[in-house]
């Protein structure tokens, strides 16, 4: 019991570190934090941004961009209410609450340890409701109903509702795929563990249509593709683990569902998921496909074309699960000389700095120039995500460039102005190295 309880500190006190981390550094803020905060939003600050769009691109250069069989799409995130009638999420997107009759606080359900006892005040819970988790809006000047228009819980039907554009616009032969990276909202009741679970989130998601007879094969090819994709981003595949979700708790689309899940500081939970669709959302919007025979098919006069409701397999992934997962996974602390010092350790491609640059000293006119001129403009003109750091020490710095996850530190001596070489620190290693400063592109690149 002793050890559980200490157990539990040190994870609460990891998600602390974390948190206080993206605040200090500049990865993410509270919401509305100067009003008191908006609960479970959050803004994003320069790094936090860096590093999601490289979360982002390296998804989209692998699913997207180095295949032939996916088509990019940004749909609206308003949508008319049919589409939300058409999919069921009008009737069936809630979850189970319970209020407190005392002091009226209202909880999930099925997360409460005592069904009947209010975790704040120890109040009685009133009988369980469902609560539709979309936030409904109105579009235009008109209080009819017929304005009522929701935030999309889920990116995934902007790419339902654009089955038939992209067909007629592309013509692409089953199987193919649909990607769509962008916001989602949710009326959680109670968003909770920092990024996990918030009320406005980012998607990143894939609808594969696929002949149903061969739904198995290309489940199991997307279970293999979502791991590489984990493996490559840089997340700790030990904390990862797959769930078989079982019938009756699979979303009310889904006739197969794994989740990956991971060991959050708070306990193992979602990751991302892989969904089998079946022809749900297709039937339901009342889309259909021309199969055509293939090529060789049709040239020999056997197959001939016929109509039918493509299958889907839904990989998803969430942005923001996925920054909180990567942190956890990288984050590092280390004992040097009694001194603790803790780093974020970024594969080079997804860490929002690649290399901060500093003059030894910064009242030095002549080192600031020719850190600037000759080492930090051709880099950030290369590389875009260069920093210029000058402030306090040179410690100070590499233990703020650690804490930003920047891979190499590159520092401008007196040395420099006759050697034309600086001085290159490691992150992980804490190693230095003597670079020409006319071989630091060609270096950084080998490196990333
Ligand atoms: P959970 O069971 O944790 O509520 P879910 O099964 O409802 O999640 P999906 O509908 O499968 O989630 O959504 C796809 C992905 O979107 C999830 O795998 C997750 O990465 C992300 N996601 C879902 N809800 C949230 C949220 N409230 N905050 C942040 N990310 C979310």
């Amino acid at each position: 019991m002793k050890k559980e309880k200490k157990e539990n500190l040190q994870e609460n006190d990891l998600m602390e570190k974390i948190v206080s981390l993206c605040k200090r550094r500049g990865f993410v803020f509270q919401g509305s934090e100067i009003y008191g905060g908006l609960g479970g939003t959050y803004d994003w600050g320069h790094f936090g941004v860096a590093l999601k769009n490289n979360i982002k691109q390296s998804w989209w250069k692998k699913f997207v961009d180095s295949r032939r069989d996916m088509y990019g799409i940004d749909a609206a995130i308003l949508m008319r209410q049919e589409v939300w009638q058409a999919s069921g999420h009008v009737a069936g997107f809630a979850d189970p609450m319970s209020e407190c009759e005392k002091c009226k606080m209202r909880f999930r359900a099925d997360q409460l340890e005592d069904a009947k006892k209010c975790p704040e005040c120890g109040g009685k819970l009133g009988e369980v409701k469902q609560f539709n988790m979309m936030f409904s809006t109105r579009v235009g000047a008109s209080q009819d109903s017929s304005a009522t228009s929701y935030l999309r819980p889920e990116t995934a039907q902007g790419m339902f509702v654009n089955f038939k554009n992209t067909v007629d616009a592309f013509h692409p032969r089953l199987p193919f795929g649909l990607a769509q990276i962008g916001k989602a909202f949710r009326n959680e009741i109670t968003p909770r563990d920092f990024l996990f679970r918030q009320r406005e989130f980012e998607q990143m998601e894939i609808e594969y249509f696929i002949r149903e007879e061969d739904w198995e094969k290309h489940f199991e090819y997307w279970r293999g593709e979502m791991l590489s994709w984990m493996q490559e981003v840089g997340l700790d595949m030990a904390k990862v683990h797959e769930l078989e979700v079982l019938k009756e708790d699979r979303a009310h689309y889904s006739s197969r569902t794994v989740d990956f899940e991971f060991d959050y500081p708070f306990g193992k939970k979602e990751l991302f998921g892989l969904a089998y669709r079946t022809d749900f959302d297709l039937k339901n919007h009342k889309l259909e496909y021309i199969d055509e025979p293939a090529d060789a098919e049709a040239m020999s006069g056997k197959g001939k074309s016929q109509k039918i409701v493509p299958h889907v397999i839904e990989p998803t992934f969430g942005v923001d699960r996925a920054v909180l997962a990567l942190i956890l996974s990288v984050y590092v602390e280390d004992e040097k000389d009694g001194e603790v010092r803790s780093y974020l350790k970024f594969k080079p491609n997804i860490a929002p700095v690649i290399c901060a640059v500093s003059p030894l000293l910064k009242n030095k006119p002549e080192l600031v120039e020719y850190a600037n001129k000759k080492v930090y403009e051709p880099l950030k003109a290369e590389f875009g995500r260069v920093a210029w750091d000058d402030n306090g020490n040179i410690g100070k710095r590499y233990r703020r460039q650690d804490e930003i996850g920047t891979p190499f530190c590159i520092v401008v001596d007196f040395d420099t102005l006759t050697d034309d070489s600086v001085t290159v620190r490691d992150r992980d290693t804490g190693e230095q190295e003597r670079i020409k400063v006319a071989d630091l592109k060609k270096y950084i690149k080998e490196k990333i």
